[in-house]
């Protein structure tokens, strides 16, 4: 495996700039790109599953987190309070299940409209000892895929199973390896709230949820407010971190006062299910760009397509053919300086799937041939049959560059 940092730099990235701030890293056009693509694919996904999408701001009163509880259980895991004035305090916000809270009770709600899955990728902040800081996987800015799942008691062991089903689908598209699933239980300590029993619910059923799978559990890494399955992944330094969770919590529900009309017309309290399918985008990419050692699957490539005439006489046709590939939706771009062999090179080197060679005999015959980032070739074809090729393995996700 590759250190992501130096590969971030390498293929341009991210940059981490002392004047930006420890931990606090800019997503420069290529990473950027590779990250649209991500978090389209995830809204998507999640679209079909039956989530609804919000924004909402990345900070908020200081009120609104006393009662979520952070400001009494998670305090050091947060930046200062920034005060405007004595009565107007806003809190950077360390999550985003207040907000989702707030989405939730906005009106009243009936047993109807659940399991209602409020999903946001969102900014949320914490303060990470400046020793720990370093590329994308540990940061202080973080945008987090996450999403709030609120049901009645009896549909949280069926909401957890599906949610782990998505997981396995997203980390199958993105060629996520996990490395295993922990159970993360309540240790010793008063840093945790809710009762006993509520406890030992939860925990019997995420055990149910992983039945079948193998799993470790691990007394005192739960959440404060409830017992989580982490997926795990591992870096070039063999260091383990947590991308994927889902976190069960009896206690935001009735914090909030969270309430719905069960089918007889009671007031009922709906359990709130924290998942992130593939975690930060940050830790995701650090680990994407280290897994694949930079070369990711042409769907979500930087640059997809790098078309290279051979000659000054070729450049028309070859900037006709970068038309259409963008018209079509892909990444591409025209390079014309240096020696053909040089600009293959440089094009596998940056990872970029498909080279587009144009010469003379294939512009003459409409055609052109395609030369893959492992060095494979392709005999020249019909320009429109060389688009319809990196199109439809793009469109399909695939982890192949030919179908
Ligand atoms: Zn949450």
């Amino acid at each position: 495996m590759h250190d992501h940092r130096r590969l971030g730099r390498e293929l341009e990235l991210f940059h981490a700039d002392p004047l930006s701030g420890a931990g606090l890293p800019v997503w420069l056009p290529a990473g950027a790109a590779a990250r649209h693509s991500v978090e389209e694919y995830v809204r998507e996904l999640e679209r079909r599953a039956g989530y609804q999408h919000v924004y909402s701001p990345p900070l908020g009163k200081r009120e609104l987190f006393e009662l979520s509880g952070h400001l009494g259980y998670f305090a050091g895991d947060m930046f200062p309070v920034l005060r405007l004035s004595d009565d107007d305090e806003f809190v950077l916000r360390p999550a985003l299940c207040p907000h989702h809270a707030l989405v939730y009770r906005a009106r009243g709600r009936s047993y109807r409209e659940l399991p209602l899955r409020i999903a946001e990728l969102g900014g949320m902040y914490r303060p990470e000892r400046s020793g720990v800081l370093g590329g994308l996987s540990r940061v202080r800015a973080i945008s987090l895929n996450d999403a709030h799942n609120f049901c009645p008691p009896e549909q949280v062991g069926a909401e957890v199973a599906e949610v782990l089903e998505l997981i396995r689908v997203a980390h199958a598209a993105l060629g996520v390896r996990p490395a295993g699933f922990r159970l993360s239980l309540r240790g010793p300590g008063e840093k945790y709230v809710g009762d006993d029993e509520e406890w030992r619910h939860a925990e019997d059923l995420l055990r149910a949820a992983l039945s079948g799978l193998p799993y470790v559990e691990a007394p005192g890494e739960a959440a404060f407010y409830g017992p989580k399955i982490d997926i795990q992944v591992r870096d070039a330094a063999g260091r383990e971190s947590t991308l994927s969770t889902i976190q069960l919590d009896f206690d935001k529900p009735a914090r909030f006062d969270l309430c719905y009309a069960d089918a007889r017309g009671r007031r009922a309290r709906p359990v709130m299910v924290h998942r992130s399918l593939v975690g930060s985008m940050e830790r995701l990419f650090g680990y994407l760009i280290e897994v694949h050692a930079g070369a990711f699957p042409a769907w979500y490539a930087p640059v997809q397509v790098r078309v290279l005439p051979v000659g000054p006489e070729q450049v028309a046709a070859a900037e006709a053919f970068r038309r259409d590939c963008v018209l079509a939706g892909l990444r591409a771009e025209l390079v014309v300086d240096g020696s053909l062999g040089a600009r293959i090179r440089d094009a596998a080197r940056r990872r970029v799937p498909y080279a587009a060679v144009l010469g003379a005999r294939e512009v003459a015959a409409g055609q052109v041939a395609l030369r893959l980032r492992d060095g494979r070739g392709v005999d020249p074809m019909a320009a429109p049959d060389a688009l319809g090729l990196i199109a439809g393995v793009v469109a399909g996700r695939s982890a192949e560059l030919l179908p």
